[in-house]
């Protein structure tokens, strides 16, 4: 199973995502805790995606397609993956298309969108950054990332309508009925056993 999770930030893609990653027993590839993971090792391609993550920017597609593209050809990504964060635009979707190819692997079967209104986007948001003390959960960080993804991101619904891909889902609500209706739509009822 290959999955993209797309939707705007704090619409439960990375909670989604572990979900269908211990589901599935897929890896769940997350561009933004490995952009995280770089700025806190102080590594050179983190001081470089540092200011853009401070600003709520997107960091360039170089550094996020070169950390993609070696990720998944890792073994582990062989029977599957969810991709979370990634693409964030529609010339990283391209690149993605591209890249499968090239690797002789299979493209992406479904795109997964779960839909927030900005309020609760805001208001989640802000109870991330007091909870976890997220450098990017601040009020000013938070209207430029909503911006960045109706800009750039939210296109990339047309791109995966356009391929038969998406599956858009209503993000509000209990957690676990959110997942029962992702499982839902992907064709899988609760409890069935999944073979990886
Ligand atoms: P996230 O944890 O997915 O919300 O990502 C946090 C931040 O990392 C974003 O606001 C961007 O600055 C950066 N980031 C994550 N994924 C990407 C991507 N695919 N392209 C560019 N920037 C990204």
């Amino acid at each position: 199973m290959r999955i993209v999770l797309l939707g705007a930030p704090g619409c439960g893609k990375g909670t989604q995502g572990a979900r269908l990653s211990s589901a599935f027993g897929i890896p769940r590839l997350s561009t933004g805790d490995a952009l995280r993971a770089a700025v806190k090792a102080q590594t050179p391609l983190g001081l470089r995606a540092k200011a853009a993550m401070d600003a709520g920017q997107l960091v360039s597609d170089d550094i996020v397609i070169g950390l993609v593209e070696a990720r998944l050809l890792e073994p582990d990504t062989r029977a599957g993956y969810i991709l979370d964060g990634f693409p964030r635009n529609v010339a990283q979707a391209r690149t993605l298309d591209a890249m499968l190819i090239r690797q002789g692997q299979p493209s992406v079967e479904h795109v997964v969108h779960l839909r927030v209104s900005e309020d609760e986007i805001v208001a989640r948001l802000l109870a991330r950054g007091q909870a976890e003390g997220r450098a990017d959960d601040n009020e000013g960080t938070i209207r430029s990332r909503i911006g960045v993804y109706q800009a750039e991101t939210r296109p990339l619904l047309d791109y995966y309508q356009a391929q038969g891909k998406l599956l858009s889902i209503e993000g509000v609500g209990e957690v676990e009925a959110i997942f029962a209706h992702i499982m839902s739509v992907l064709g899988y009822r609760p409890g069935t056993a999944i073979a990886a």
